[in-house]
């Protein structure tokens, strides 16, 4: 195609931005009113001259190569497609330029005229942006509509521990912890079809991942923004793991108070049930002192009061144990405990009915964990006598004290040859009171694996017990490492 020089011309003069046009050796043959207007030259001084007046010294060196490529294979389109372009006027000061390039055959060979539009505005508009983006107080990530990253402020570089080079031009699943990026790119394009300020992933938990690989819980909102490149979408990110574990520690307190409360009910209706089956003793035998004494014979005297005592002595032994019960968990420092010795400290308080029951006692390798000492000794201890107490008439008690590491916990098992339990009472031999014999067959208050479970709970862990009736028993627990 070749074009009229005075159309073209008149076409130019019309143009409402900055045009201009150069021949093969890159020097001005034509411009007009609006190119003398935005870099401040009269039309006779650009005229003839090298096109690179118009660009800035320090680009100047490497303009005549950019000139020199685009004669070679001359089609229309955008210079400098990204970089940074700017131009320069007459009185040396700089602006920022986008320029569309297209080359011209005229008689006189191919020219290439350009467009030059002065994006000082936009830029300035943009360089607003990027400062309150900068400065939000949550991390901010653009992607692309191809999930590419595209902006980032330094709280994103903070949150996600990954310096702003890593991130711009990835793919925004690199933040996206691997159990949800499967599904990611699907959501984005649904996003990207429906454009509208919203908060993200509505019923779900979101995760951030971390450069170190660790997930934090996030909360983000998206914003479309529509700009020239096509549409972008702007999220807003805030850590919430603070949050979360402010309301996971709510969570823990009013379970905590729940279970206490039902503690305390069924306390309550036991210590009002258990206490008075002694205390009635107690006052039956007096009643029979006070009304018979005078008639009685004084061994019938001796025995009843007998009876009287060992009432009181076993009511002052459910008092006791249900103070010690009631105590767990409210006092005592965690300290590190080390298992061995702890153990070893037990067998010696127990060295008396360990050899008066012909025991033995084999203890493997024990962990060392965080507790409450004189807890988990108590804890230990009532696992040790139930053992031995619990023996049957014809074999000595053999016990094995054995541990094991779980991915967070510890399990201790402590293992018998008893008389074992019968499955369904496996249950309820840890509520308080719960006994499955008299005090004549095996003596007791069923407080021991009450509290035992009571000590577990306020550690953290787990405790049940494997039992075979006839066989022995296994009592486990569990204690978090
Ligand atoms: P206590 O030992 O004072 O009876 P516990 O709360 O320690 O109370 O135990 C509750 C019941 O669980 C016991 O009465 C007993 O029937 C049963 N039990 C506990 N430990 C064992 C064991 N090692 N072998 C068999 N039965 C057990």
């Amino acid at each position: 195609m070749s074009t009229d020089p005075k159309l073209l011309s008149a076409i130019l003069e019309a143009a409402p931005i900055a045009m201009v046009m150069i021949d093969r050796e890159g020097e001005i043959a034509l411009v007009n009113t609006e190119t003398e207007k935005l870099f401040g030259y009269p039309r006779n001084e650009l005229l003839g001259q090298p096109v690179e007046i118009l660009v800035p010294d320090r680009f100047r060196a490497a303009h005549p190569g950019h000139r020199g490529s685009f004669f070679a294979t001359p089609t229309a389109r955008r210079m400098g497609i990204g970089r940074d372009l700017y131009a320069r006027r007459k009185d040396n000061s700089e602006f920022p330029v986008e320029i569309g390039l297209n080359p011209v055959e005229t008689g006189e060979g191919v020219f290439v005229l350009s467009a030059i539009a002065d994006i000082t505005e936009r830029k300035q508009a943009e360089e607003k942006f990027r400062l309150v983006v900068e400065s939000a107080p949550n991390a901010m990530v653009m992607v692309n509509q191809h999930g590419e990253i595209v902006l980032v402020n330094s709280e994103t570089e903070r949150c996600f521990g990954y310096p702003r080079a890593d991130l711009l031009g990835q793919s925004i699943e690199m933040l996206v912890p691997t159990r949800f990026r499967e599904n990611h790119p699907g959501y984005r394009h649904d996003y990207f079809n429906h454009l509208v300020t919203r908060s993200m992933g509505a019923g779900r938990d979101l995760f951030g991942l971390h450069k170190d690989g660790s997930e934090f819980p996030v909360e983000i909102g998206l914003n479309p923004i529509r700009t020239q490149e096509g549409t972008l979408v702007l999220s807003s990110i805030i850590d919430i793991s603070e949050r979360k574990q402010a309301e996971q520690a709510l969570q823990d307190r009013s379970d905590e108070l729940a279970r206490s409360n039902a503690e305390l009910e069924q306390f309550a209706y036991l210590a009002s049930h258990d206490l008075q089956e002694p205390l009635r003793t107690v006052t039956s035998f007096v009643d029979v002192l006070q009304r018979d004494s005078h008639q009685m014979r004084s061994e019938k005297v001796g025995t009843s009061l007998r009876f009287i005592s060992n009432a009181a002595t076993r009511m002052s032994e459910l008092i006791t144990g249900l103070l010690e019960y009631s105590r767990v968990g409210r006092e005592g420092q965690q300290v590190i405990v080390d298992c061995n010795t702890m153990v070893n400290a037990i067998q010696e308080d127990l060295s008396h009915i360990i050899s008066e029951s012909r025991a033995t006692l084999n203890v493997e390798e024990l962990p060392q964990l965080k507790g409450c000492e004189p807890e988990l000794r108590m804890l230990v201890q009532n696992l040790i006598i139930n053992a031995i107490k619990f023996r049957t008439k014809d074999t000595d008690p053999s016990i094995r004290i054995v541990a094991r590491q779980e991915q967070r916990y510890w399990q201790i098992s402590i293992h018998d040859n008893g008389i074992g339990i019968a499955p369904e009472h496996q249950n309820r031999i840890f509520d308080i009171f719960q006994r499955l014999h008299t005090k004549q067959e095996y003596e007791g208050t069923g407080i021991g694996l009450a509290h035992c479970r009571k000590i577990v709970h306020a550690h953290g862990g787990k405790i049940w017990v494997d039992s075979y009736v006839g066989k022995g028993s296994a009592f486990h627990f569990t204690l978090p490492c």
